[in-house]
């Protein structure tokens, strides 16, 4: 039962509300004003996520957009996606199994990590998933015999200057490995489709999708020397933060490079964008329960118990994701004194050093880009559920893709009543009617 519900959570989204023109900030507003709402809570804009995949697709025309879904898997958020028309990389059956059940065709999927057991394969095989990614030759051999008609991409590595470097734990050396595997590859009859990296998520050098490029046309050429043909490019993820001009940077290089080594349009490309795509577009909202300040090296140090933390949604806080203050003001951002935010769980690792206003347990603190690697990555140490998600949406955005077949008429809520708060996300109540038969330890009276 109290399984069922947990995965229950874990999926459930409140239907979006379609505002006219709303911002995210005073939705949130809106709703701790009313003081109704009392537990941490995401709300996700939509039209921001829009604006995210439509941008992607304009500035790479040449790019397909394969959203990766374990950035983020929330309900709302695939099904924006699937409107949108992207395909999906999906890292585990557990993700193929999600993405099919929203009715989207084994074709659109690619599953794209390189590490997959027998059962793994055959659930993928079965489920009528055709692509995968390879980059030993250990996993060729199991794929031989338990995914033989598989697609395969080989995935190599590249170099770069990334927050999570992927390049350790995947990818085949290009100068030394790869052409031995595409070799180990045809001998045993598997059909290798096209070439695959991924630059490391967060990642700021952008010549590294370049020298993939580069690289993946050398193999491209191996390939058709040897009367082989390849015809699937895929660029990976690690694109990410809109507000520099780094993604403007990187665009264009990919779009220049493409140009010049893969001019053949019938050479699909592909990308699998996690971060970029809905970074963005979630924002925590959250409260204080307390406040208390000591004094640190002569200065303050303020101390916050929030009702989020390292193991609930905030696991891996970035330098780009700012926290603020939230009060009837908006934002505050003056008068910063050292802060440790604690989150609510019996863990003495569960804390943030940032810097903040001094706070009272009436405000609320707001954390931006909160859309990729949150909700996914958090646990439930210690019984504590994780916030729930309130989705907005424009009637601008809304008009256009509401009639999607994806979506039902519950997804929509159209004169929504702003001050209505999330359901509360404490268990079932069990109320007590005396002493069962299994009460052994009794405390003292
Ligand atoms: C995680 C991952 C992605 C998405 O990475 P982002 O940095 O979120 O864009 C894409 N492809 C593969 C194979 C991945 O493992």
């Amino acid at each position: 039962m109290f399984q069922d519900k947990q995965r229950f959570r874990e999926f459930a989204v409140s239907p979006a509300f379609v505002l006219d023109e709303c911002s995210e900030a005073d939705v949130a507003k809106a709703l701790i004003e009313s003081k109704q709402q009392r537990e941490p809570f995401y709300i996700f804009d939509m039209d921001e996520a829009y604006r995210h995949i439509q941008r992607f697709k304009q500035r790479m025309p040449r790019v397909q957009v394969f959203f990766a879904m374990k950035a983020n898997h929330s309900e709302m958020m695939l099904k924006l996606a699937i409107a949108l028309g992207v395909g999906f990389d999906c890292a585990s059956p557990g993700e193929i199994n999600r993405i099919l059940k929203f009715g989207v065709d084994p074709t659109s999927i690619i599953y794209a990590v390189p590490n997959k057991t027998p059962e793994q394969m055959i659930y993928a095989r079965i489920s009528g998933v055709k692509h995968t990614t390879f980059n030993t030759a250990c996993e060729l051999y199991k794929i031989k015999q338990y995914w033989p008609d598989a697609k395969l991409l080989i995935r190599i590595k590249v170099e770069s200057d990334s927050v999570y470097k992927l390049g350790e734990k995947f990818g085949c050396l290009f100068e030394t490995e790869a052409v031995d595997l595409l070799e180990t590859a045809a001998s045993l009859g598997l059909t290798v489709i096209g070439v695959a990296f991924h630059v490391g998520s967060g990642c700021s050098s952008i010549e590294s999708y370049a020298v993939g490029i580069r690289h993946a046309r050398a193999l491209f050429d191996h390939e058709a020397r040897a009367g082989r043909q390849m015809k699937i490019l895929d660029i990976g993820g690690g694109f990410y933060r809109e507000e520099s001009t780094k993604f403007d940077q990187v665009s264009q290089l990919i779009t220049d490079t493409l140009a010049h080594l893969f001019p053949d349009p019938s050479v699909q490309v592909i990308a699998e964008p996690g971060r970029y795509l809905c970074e963005a577009a979630f924002t925590l909202y959250c409260n204080i329960n307390k406040v208390k300040t000591v004094m640190r090296n002569d200065k303050p140090l303020n101390m916050v118990y929030i009702s989020d933390g390292i193991n609930g949604t905030l696991r891996y806080f970035e330098t780009w994701q700012n926290v603020y203050k939230f009060n009837d003001k908006g934002r505050c951002k003056e008068n910063l004194e050292d802060t440790v935010l604690y989150g609510p769980s019996p863990d003495s690792k569960d804390y943030l050093e940032v810097k903040l206003p001094r706070c009272t347990d009436q405000d609320w603190l707001v954390f931006d880009m909160q859309g990729s690697y949150t909700l996914v990555f958090s646990g439930r140490f210690a019984g504590y559920e994780i916030p729930l998600i309130r989705p907005i949406i424009s009637k601008k955005i809304w008009a256009q893709i509401k009639d999607r077949e994806i979506f039902n008429s519950g997804d929509f809520i159209v004169s929504p009543d702003l001050l209505a708060p999330l359901p509360s996300t404490l268990p079932p109540l069990l109320p007590y009617h005396g002493r069962t038969e299994y009460s052994h330890l009794v405390l003292a009276d």
